[in-house]
């Protein structure tokens, strides 16, 4: 059964939430003009993103992490986005030196021997080609909503990161049967993977499908406790943590 079929409803308050959505990435873009990027997974949310970004014609550019460990469906979404919307999508990679002095170090299996070697993976696969996707941005965009995990249960429409960039999250309220239902309604390219019970799709050797009943982030690092179950990249300065008015529904 296709992820359309199982997720996609039209649920009240729904048009409201997109327009809350556009709202708050039109201030965004108007706000940090050239400097602004979204950040795509290309899960799922984050094609949302992209879809109305280039719907609304906003100046956001684009990124996304190739760390080296994704799968091919995954991959394959980069040209389709680019030939769909007509944009460049920016790719960054892990520096290779540090990836190959990892695995030769400790193996192509580390990231199940401890969480302190997984995060060791994830800081020079994902967190430091991230530093240079942000580098000389003032604001970036995710597609984290709360309804994800516990731990992000609070995430709110803005906030500062923990380097004091603004992190706008517009899709923050928005259900999983919202997202399906905008990926239906505007065709919206997705990762087949979606079809194959993979709602959250990380890197091959860390994503794995879920059972019926299991929690949406159930496939990842799915061998760890849950609180430790983050990658790093979404780590806010919750003493300087600002919600903008834009995101004052939160
Ligand atoms: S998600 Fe897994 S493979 Fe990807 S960077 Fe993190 S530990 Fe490495």
């Amino acid at each position: 059964m296709s992820a359309i079929a199982l997720y996609a409803r039209a649920t009240e308050g729904y048009d409201g939430r997109v327009a809350h959505a556009v709202a708050v990435l039109q201030s965004a873009a108007a706000e940090h003009v050239g400097r602004i990027v979204q950040a795509t997974s290309l899960g799922a949310e984050d094609m949302v993103v992209t879809d109305l970004i280039a719907r609304h014609h906003l100046d956001i550019a684009i990124g996304t992490l190739q760390t080296g460990k994704l799968h091919a469906e995954t991959l394959a979404l980069i040209p389709r986005i680019e030939q769909r919307y007509g944009f460049k999508v920016e790719v960054f990679e892990p520096v290779a030196a540090s990836a190959v002095h990892f695995v030769r170090t400790n193996g192509e299996k580390a990231m199940y021997q401890s969480i302190d070697l997984r995060k060791a993976c994830c800081a020079i696969r994902k967190l430091e080609p991230l530093a240079r996707m942000l580098e000389r941005r003032s604001a970036w965009i995710t597609g984290l909503r709360r309804e994800q995990s516990d731990s992000r249960a609070i995430v709110p429409f803005s906030e500062r990161d923990d380097k004091g960039r603004i992190k706008i999250n517009p899709l923050a309220d928005w259900s999983w049967a919202d997202v399906w239902h905008y990926i239906e309604q505007h065709d919206v390219p997705t990762n087949p993977l979606h079809d194959q019970f993979m709602p959250s799709i990380g890197c091959a050797p860390c994503t794995r499908a879920i059972a019926v009943g299991e929690d949406f982030r159930a496939g990842r690092w799915w061998w760890e406790d849950e609180r430790a179950k983050e990658c790093g990249l979404h780590v806010s300065d919750a003493k300087d943590a600002e919600v903008s008015m834009i995101g004052a529904r939160a």
